[in-house]
């Protein structure tokens, strides 16, 4: 596990067996997505997928600019790619006639991409009727685009279209190909959909997603098991129900949300409506649950727990790691579980088991 990012600036991270990598979350632009993978010695080039945990920007900013340009399949629920074509194509240019024309463009785009390469992780069965079925379940686009249009940050900025430059520059299409794609910004390579609480694979990494408690369209944390070793990835959650702590057993690395410090959040700069979205039961997960999960709950398996997506506002990293010791400590045979803390700013060096 890789952590690239994590906070409500921007979200990814690399997950990989000896055979395959998939990266979750695009929630940087993808010229700053490359420059980390750099710095922590990934590959771009042998990725072979992207999952998406949810819609919000700073799990989707690089996206379909990063998979453009990697050429590699997007994982996503049919609902969170809905929401996150809709958060993409202004309401006045789709109308539902649109939408159908679009929806066979992509289909006869995804067709050629296939017939021109078929990587062994991309199950194509059933592609086209999940288009068809697609099509039909949109009867139109409507006003929900705005409110679609959120993320984990009250920074207004995070909300604007990602750099118009940024295709240019991080892609090497031909200028016609490019223009193309600019003019619809949902265009991608390839779209494979899961749904949670079915496993599939991709290579030889099996992948449990589960249902988080979080305002999205169809939010989802993953387990990931490959050659015996199981990973899993808990953030931007408003609180942990029963399924999401049955989801986190006999986990090798642990990434989990510790978003807030209670106190900090009453305190901190945040519009009154904002503190209170980030306390509901579809906001995010405060040091104190996680560390409630961690004493009550947790089977203490892991060799890693990685604490993530703290606030930047309304948290300090000494608080979360604090939060978390103790409750860990509060369970002696739980003292080997190492805790360490991803950030915004800079990559975590790779965890390797
Ligand atoms: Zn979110
Ligand atoms: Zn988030």
């Amino acid at each position: 596990m890789t952590v690239l990012a994590s906070g409500s600036k921007g979200n990814s991270t690399v997950i990989a067996s000896s055979r395959t990598r998939v990266l979750v979350d695009a929630g940087l632009s993808c010229r700053e997505l490359l420059r980390r993978m750099a710095v922590a010695g990934e590959d771009p080039a042998r990725l072979d997928a992207i999952l998406v945990t949810h819609e919000h920007q700073d799990h989707i900013a690089g996206l379909a600019v990063l998979a453009r340009r990697l050429k590699i399949p997007v994982f996503f629920t049919e609902p969170t790619h809905r929401a996150w074509v809709r958060m993409l194509t202004p309401r006045t240019t789709m109308t539902y006639a649109k939408w159908l024309d679009h929806v066979q463009r992509e289909k006869e785009a995804r067709a050629t991409a296939i017939a021109a390469s078929t990587p062994t992780c991309i199950q194509t069965a059933g592609l086209a009727a999940q288009l068809a079925a697609q099509s039909e379940a949109i009867a139109s686009v409507s006003a929900e685009a705005a409110a679609l249009n959120r993320s984990d940050d009250s920074n207004i900025t995070l909300e604007l279209p990602v750099d118009p430059d940024e295709e240019e520059l991080c892609s090497p299409e031909p200028a016609e190909q490019k223009a193309e794609q600019k003019a619809d910004p949902t265009h991608l390579p390839a779209v494979e959909y899961f749904h949670a609480g079915t496993r599939f694979s991709i290579g030889d990494i099996d992948i449990t997603p589960f249902t988080i408690p979080h305002d999205a369209a169809d939010p989802c944390g993953f387990v990931f098991e490959a050659e015996g070793i199981r990973m899993a990835l808990a953030t931007d959650l408003g609180y942990m129900p029963p399924n999401v702590k049955a989801a986190l057993k006999r986990i090798d690395v642990l990434l989990l949300e510790s978003n807030h410090d209670l106190e900090m959040l009453r305190d901190g700069p945040y519009p009154w409506s904002v503190k209170q979205r980030v306390l509901s039961r579809v906001g995010h997960l405060s040091n104190d649950a996680t560390a409630e999960f961690l004493e009550k709950d947790y089977d203490g398996g892991a060799s890693w727990i990685v604490l993530g997506h703290l606030s930047e506002s309304n948290n300090a990293p000494e608080l979360a790691r604090l939060s978390a010791e103790q409750a860990l400590g509060n369970q002696p045979t739980l003292l080997g579980n190492r805790i360490v803390l991803a950030g915004q700013s800079v990559p975590l060096d790779p965890i390797t088991l």
